[in-house]
């Protein structure tokens, strides 16, 4: 008999999302809180830009922040999602200020707004250019205040199962396996960026939840909606790409094509400022027209100590791979940054089964549409995971059905995945579903994948960390091309 361990709520995800999520929930839940490595490790924590929030309700109002948005998300947007997600946008960042998120101000002691691409109007928010890491450290400080939080870190969800009453997890930590049940599961788990062979997103980026939820029969929704971000450091040799701020197109960098031209007025008349989807794709057109992959963003006629203290982070970043962003143009190409898609919740952050939730970027909240407008994700996090909790405060005060747990048994298979495994979907969806998607490579990369997922959930391998990722990464690229076949 294994012993099992029951929680009011459990968290997958130490992300902003995830933990938003964890904050508004009443003080007397007992609550769990995962993540797979240390909490710090997420995309969250990369995400250099800022948050928006429509703070300068004098020059800026919710109206035009949902224009835009739906203007960038070619109306496939959740017009109601996108209202809450306006609406609610200056009450989340004043609670951020609360706890001591240090946004950069102007000198009279304003907050400082920026403008990015696809923005009519100033309204991120940012640290310098860390914001990420600035509110996710700055939420981690507050969540550990919290007694009626229980953290576990390098605890990976490896298996979850719905039984009566709610939901049953087991829990991979060290080589040790922890069974653990709860009424609420929160899936906070991220997106799904490893699954191509360059990405912008962090390791843990594998799409665990999203393929557990599907196993579970949860809506998937819009999964093939993935955002390629234009200025990727252009670096062959680095899965993990480092990310070139749309920030600096915002404070007026140029595009420039190989032979050190600009070329964005022949695709769009917002020129540098245009969506990310729009430059992504004219960088490919321009590829094509050129015949080369060389292409360079160019802020060097600004004034370097302006650069220096405006993007510390990048400008250090590049130095190191030998760039100098104050004096010359720096390779830059397009890479997978981020899924519009996922599990498909409500207003209240809900899925399609009852109890489990989903918030972030592994959720399908409707309010990117097909194309994310710049720096709504970091709020769509803390927005939906603070409704989440809110929702979950209700609920939890009804009666619930008494919870039974699952059986789960001792892992007993010894054997590995084959070598290559994770290499093989990489590489087919890089080439399958990039800026421009290839159907006929599509089509043949289904095939394969689709054997790959069967002999990962058929095979009898041991369970690890890579085992567990390499089913996400097949279950989440299976999705993603048998929805656009
Ligand atoms: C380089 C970069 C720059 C960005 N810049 C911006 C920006 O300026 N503005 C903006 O709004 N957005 C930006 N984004 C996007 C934004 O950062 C993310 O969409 C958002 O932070 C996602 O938050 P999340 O909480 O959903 O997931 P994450 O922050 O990725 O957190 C996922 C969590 O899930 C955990 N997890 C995953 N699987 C498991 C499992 N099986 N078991 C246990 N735990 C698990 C991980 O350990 C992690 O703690 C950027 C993204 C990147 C990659």
């Amino acid at each position: 008999m294994t012993f099992v361990k029951l929680y009011d709520v459990i968290i997958v995800g130490s992300g902003v999302a995830g933990l938003s999520t964890a904050l508004h929930l009443n003080k007397d839940l007992n609550v769990l809180l995962l993540c797979k490595r240390e909490m710090t490790l997420c995309n969250s924590s990369l995400a250099q830009g800022g948050m928006v929030a429509v703070y300068d309700t004098e020059h800026d109002s919710c109206e035009e922040h949902i224009k835009d948005t739906m203007i960038a998300g070619r109306y496939e947007n959740n017009l109601e999602a996108v209202t809450i997600l306006s609406k609610e946008s200056k009450m989340v960042a004043d609670e951020l200020l609360d706890l001591g998120v240090d946004f950069d101000r102007t000198s009279d002691g304003k907050i400082d707004l920026t403008l990015e691409g696809g923005h009519s109007k100033h309204r991120i928010l940012h640290y310098k250019d860390s914001t990420g890491k600035e509110i996710v450290d700055k939420l981690i400080i507050a969540v550990k205040r919290r007694k009626n939080v229980t953290v576990m870190e390098y605890a990976q969800m490896c298996n979850l199962k719905k039984v009566p009453g709610g939901f049953s997890l087991d829990i991979l930590q060290h080589e040790q396996h922890h069974y653990v049940s709860t009424p609420f599961c929160v899936l906070a788990t991220g997106g799904i960026g490893r699954i191509y062979q360059y990405t912008t997103n962090s390791a843990i980026a594998t799409g665990d939840g999203i393929a557990m939820a599907y196993q579970l029969g949860a809506k998937i929704q819009h999964l093939s909606y993935i955002q390629f971000h234009p200025t990727a450091f252009y670096n062959a040799q680095q899965r993990e790409c480092f990310l070139i701020s749309e920030a600096v197109r915002g404070n007026g960098a140029y595009l420039r094509n190989c032979h050190m031209e600009r070329f964005m007025h022949k695709y769009d008349e917002r020129l540098e400022l245009a969506p990310r989807d729009v430059v992504s794709q004219a960088i490919m057109k321009e590829q094509e027209a050129t015949g080369s992959k060389h292409f360079y963003l160019d802020i060097s006629h600004k004034e370097p100590e302006f650069i220096k203290t405006r993007f510390p982070m990048i400008y250090h970043n590049l130095l190191q791979s030998e760039y100098d962003l104050t004096r010359e143009p720096v390779p830059i190409y397009p890479c997978q940054h981020y899924l519009m898609g996922g599990i498909q919740v409500n207003l209240n952050s809900e899925s399609t089964i009852p109890g489990l939730f989903a918030v972030g970027e592994c959720s399908h909240t409707g309010v990117h549409g097909r194309n994310r407008l710049a720096s709504n994700s970091l709020l769509e996090g803390i927005v939906f995971g603070r409704r989440s909790a809110l929702h979950i405060n209700q609920l939890s005060k009804q009666t619930q059905e008494k919870i039974q747990p699952y059986p789960f048994q001792p892992d007993v298979y010894t054997a590995d995945i084959p070598k290559g495994t994770r290499t093989e979907i990489r590489s087919i969806m890089q080439k399958a579903h990039f800026v421009l998607p290839n159907r006929k490579l599509a089509e043949e990369g289904f095939i394969r994948i689709n054997d790959i997922k069967f002999m990962l959930e058929h095979g009898q391998f041991k369970v690890t960390p890579d085992y567990i990722e390499a089913k996400s990464l097949a279950t989440c690229a299976y999705i993603i091309l048998k929805e656009i076949m």
